[in-house]
């Protein structure tokens, strides 16, 4: 193994090899998660925990981004749950700004490089944590690095785009992507008082829905004042003068903008961990056990947007990178590295998101997951209001169900409304886990009063109507 350059920390330090250690690579939610977890369970006397970090910042949330850019969240300091300063005062040796670029898995260490000084060295682990998250897509087009074009993953990523909002010229904005991303970073952009153009490779935005529920998305964008344009893929951004970005060019058709964001996706980011030839699935993250250990290797974990996850309802992996996911998993390593025993068992695929008054929620599958399985199902989409309709500010919701054809287990739920759609999708999440058909949801004790739904909740509405066809069916 070549150790040009790079010594190894432990024994430079001579320090006494008696307590483990657990290294850390990624020190946001998963990575920083799981270190808390283990401190919490072992004291440094009995592990010692060095975590490696090569941005900026410990601990943030990218997902209140977009409402940091877009003026709902007045200071970028309110993202971040913990500075690398108080990880520290717990005892956990947080190296910021340095990158791990190796794993030996054979002999148990990791080659860091410190970012700023390019200085390099080893250092030991008994225990490893995988935690380095997503890289955002980036497309290779001609322009996609000009100033003025801007990706929203790191609080770095959000005070770039800030900048250059505050000394923008004009007030047209391109978004690239329909995804959640770039249906809350439009809203963010409407906000800051752009024209806002949403340029989306499919025809709907919101690929995560089914068409259908996709084109309310898109009628209510349009309502705001946001341009939907659909099948479009971006061929090219075009810079003035100046080396800034002017407009967007798709096969077709130009669109100006004083300001592009990108929100494309996201792949697992696992550069090291291939390397050192880690399993990984056939969405490029990292495979691992319910415990969130790294299938086949004793010693070392994954977790987060680096990890592909069990999907409950298809009973296949699948690629999910969410938070909400990636602070579970942090809670289930740490605990397990930490001695004690917990598990991951996977996901039914909920995720909630809003533009401007428009929630938008899903949970399980499409109608296109369930048919690519090979699942036969009926489908209900229904109308209600998420207040008793005689009481003040009542406002249209609609959802779908889908429920398996002759057995009527929930399969999937999409709603789209103003108040109260998005957690409503949690009553479909809860049914789903506990594997319930369409008839058993019927039956659900949910709550009711006229300010906060009809007599009728309209999932319990979505549900008579699919138990009704899924019997219907079976005659
Ligand atoms: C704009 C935006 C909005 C979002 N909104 C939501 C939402 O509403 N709900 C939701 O559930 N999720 C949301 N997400 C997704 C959520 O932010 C991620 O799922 C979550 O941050 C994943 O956490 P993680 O710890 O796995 O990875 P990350 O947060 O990506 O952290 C990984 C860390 O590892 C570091 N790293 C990577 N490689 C190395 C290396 N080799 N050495 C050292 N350090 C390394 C990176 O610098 C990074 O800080 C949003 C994401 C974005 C970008």
């Amino acid at each position: 193994m070549d150790m040009s350059g790079a010594r190894d920390d432990r024994a430079a330090r001579g320090a006494p090899a008696a307590r483990e250690r657990l290294v850390v690579i990624g020190g946001d939610a998963a990575g920083m998660s799981a270190a808390s977890q283990a401190r919490r369970l072992r004291g440094p006397g009995e592990l010692e925990i060095v975590a490696f970090e090569r941005g900026h910042f410990s601990s943030f949330s990218a997902c209140g981004i977009p409402y940091w850019v877009g003026g709902d969240v007045d200071e970028r300091d309110r993202l971040i749950a913990r500075t690398p300063e108080e990880h520290r005062a717990r005892d956990i040796d947080l190296r910021m700004r340095t990158e791990v670029t190796e794993i030996d898995v054979a002999a148990g260490r990791v080659r860091a490089r410190q970012v700023d000084s390019g200085a390099e060295y080893w250092t030991s682990y008994d225990k490893l944590v995988i935690a380095t998250g997503a890289r955002p897509i980036r497309p290779a087009m001609p322009g996609a690095d000009a100033p003025g074009v801007h990706g929203v993953q790191t609080l770095d990523d959000g005070e770039a785009l800030l900048d250059t909002l505050a000394r923008a010229r004009g007030r047209r904005a391109v978004v690239v992507g329909a995804g959640y991303i770039g249906v809350e970073m439009a809203e963010a952009l409407i906000n800051r008082g752009y024209e806002v153009t949403v340029v989306n490779r499919g025809t709907e935005p919101m690929s995560t829905l089914d068409p259908d529920m996709g084109r309310l998305v898109h009628e209510a964008m349009a309502g705001l004042g946001i341009t939907m344009v659909g099948e479009a893929e971006v061929t090219k951004v075009l810079t003035g003068e100046d080396g800034r970005v002017r407009a967007v060019a798709t096969q077709d058709a130009e669109y100006p903008a004083d300001v592009v964001v990108l929100g494309i996706g996201v792949r697992p980011e696992t550069g090291p961990a291939r390397a050192a030839g880690l399993p990984l699935g056939p969405h490029g993250g990292l495979l691992t056990d319910l415990a969130m250990r790294v299938r086949g290797h004793e010693n070392i974990w994954a977790g987060g947007d680096c990890v592909e996850v069990l999907d409950l309802v298809l009973g296949q992996e699948r690629y999910v990178p969410l938070g909400t996911h990636a602070n579970k998993h942090g809670q289930v390593i740490g605990t397990n590295v930490g001695g004690g025993y917990a598990t991951f068992p996977g996901v039914v695929g909920t995720a909630v998101s809003k533009v401007c008054d428009l929630e938008i929620a899903r949970t399980g599958l499409r109608e296109k997951d369930a048919r690519r399985v090979g699942l036969q199902f009926e489908t209900v989409t229904i109308e209600s209001t998420s207040r008793a309709g005689y009481y003040p500010g009542a406002s249209p919701m609609t959802v779908k169900m889908l429920a398996e054809r002759r057995t009527g287990r929930l399969l999937g739920v999409q709603i789209v409304g103003r108040e109260g759609a998005a957690k409503r999708v949690d009553i479909a999440a809860v049914a789903l886990t506990a594997g319930m058909t369409a008839e058993q949801m019927t039956a659900l004790d949910l709550g009711y009063a006229p300010p906060f739904s009809p007599v009728w909740d309209p999932v319990l509405v979505a549900a008579r109507k699919a138990a009704a066809k899924v019997r219907d069916g079976a005659r």
